[in-house]
């Protein structure tokens, strides 16, 4: 018989091995911060080039005012459910505001974006569906579906071919069938083929999900997200989305023309057994949102910003996701170089996200940006230097090993 507590060994032995080498990346503490791309990290200035504060709206003047407005108002949380303690009127104001923005009839909102997929996912379906998922999804998605009790099925990621020949097995069983996907993959920025998937969905009777999380506000021509932007919103019947990027808050949504969204509040445990949004967070969600809608120049600035990056990284030479976008990861060799370079780019004020197996798809080491409408040329030049000198510096690191060694 093994101790409870000793499957924690390996991760304590793994923990003290990237301490050695390196900054624990958990534990970075960011000690002031001053802008939604600026922050005092560990005594130094950084640039903060991998937050998900894609249109920058964490320190708009308008969302705090709403927020510090609500603290005033109505305190600083609710205590407790809805189910239990009733709604807050800005609870439905902002269910109101979010269906309308997106053309549709129900709204349901969580307390985070994991939530809303848990929720969601463990309303619509039970024992005896199925739910066809991307390989790729997030883990949410994936705690989802295990919550849920249905038969889970991935296909490869984004092969709509693969996806085709899964639905073509199930048979009758499509009809009790949700299909999963994401409109930008949060590892790579890679956009769902989704006009295939919804021809396919349409064809075979399944139901279609799509986490539009990191692609609210970034794509589509309201910033309404992939469905918007591939024409295909008529297919879609569940969008899950999050307040924590483009929205810069937290919590989480589901929208649908189905009103068993709307019946789901009974049965969603995620929902239920949970304290609701807190007051500010949903009046800067509801300012932020008015934002999202009104100034659509943020994603005209996200964009130029994604694609410069995109673009200045790719002539470095290093491996990117296939298209640009406001996440740009680049793909490193070994998990011991992606730490050194996580490093260097931490020793040149830039702060990105380093993703280690067995975190990203196929096992990669990354390091992920994730660029905001709020970074200045400035800001995404030096970010582009400090890419390059640390990749210079390590190079030369490598030539000076084998020079070793040859010697
Ligand atoms: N879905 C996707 C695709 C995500 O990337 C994330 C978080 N990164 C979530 C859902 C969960 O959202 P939140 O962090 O707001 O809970």
């Amino acid at each position: 018989m093994t101790d409870l507590l000793e499957k924690f060994r390996p991760l304590a032995e793994a923990r003290e091995a990237l301490t050695q080498s390196s900054q624990d990346p958990f534990r970075v503490i960011i000690e002031r911060i001053l802008s939604p791309t600026e922050a005092i990290v560990n005594g130094h200035p950084m640039i903060l080039a991998g937050t998900n504060n894609y249109l920058g709206l964490t320190f708009d003047p308008q969302c705090i005012q709403a927020a510090v407005q609500a603290v005033q108002e109505q305190g600083t949380g609710t205590t407790g459910s809805r189910m239990a303690n009733g709604s807050f009127s800005g609870h439905l104001a902002l269910e109101h505001e979010l269906a309308e923005f997106f053309g549709r009839r129900w709204c349901n909102v969580f307390s985070t974006g994991y939530q809303a997929n848990l929720g969601v996912i463990a309303a619509l379906t039970g024992q005896g569906d199925v739910i066809l998922i991307d390989a790729d999804c997030h883990a949410s998605i994936y705690d989802g579906c295990r919550m849920s009790g249905a038969e889970v099925i991935r296909f490869r990621h984004n092969d709509v071919a693969d996806l085709c020949k899964r639905l073509a097995r199930l048979g009758k069983r499509c009809a009790n069938t949700l299909i999963i996907v994401e409109g930008l993959y949060s590892m790579f920025g890679d956009r769902a083929a989704l006009r295939e998937i919804a021809i396919t969905k349409r064809e075979y009777g399944a139901y279609l999900l799509v986490d539009e999380a990191h692609s609210l506000g970034v794509l589509g021509e309201r910033g309404r997200g992939l469905a918007e932007e591939a024409g295909v919103e008529d297919s879609v019947d569940f969008v899950v989305g999050t307040f924590s990027k483009s929205l810069g808050a937290i919590g989480g949504y589901c929208v649908s023309d189905h009103p068993e969204v709307d019946l789901a509040r009974y049965v969603s445990r995620p929902y239920i057994f949970t304290a609701s949004p807190c007051p500010s967070i949903v009046a800067s969600t509801r300012a932020a949102l008015q934002k999202l809608r009104t100034e659509p120049a943020l994603r005209v600035r996200l964009w130029d910003n994604a694609r410069r990056l995109y673009d200045e990284l790719k002539g470095l030479g290093f491996r990117l996701g296939p298209e640009p976008s406001p996440i740009i990861a680049a793909r490193l060799g070994q998990k011991d170089e992606t730490i050194a370079f996580w490093n260097g780019l931490l020793d040149q004020g830039v702060y990105v996200n380093m993703i280690l197996p067995p975190a990203a798809p196929d096992g990669s080491s990354l390091l992920r940006c994730s660029v905001s409408a709020a970074h200045t040329p400035d800001q995404i030049n030096r970010i582009c230097r400090a890419f390059a000198s640390v990749k210079a510096a390590l190079s030369s690191d490598l030539t000076d090993c084998h020079g070793a060694i040859r010697s």
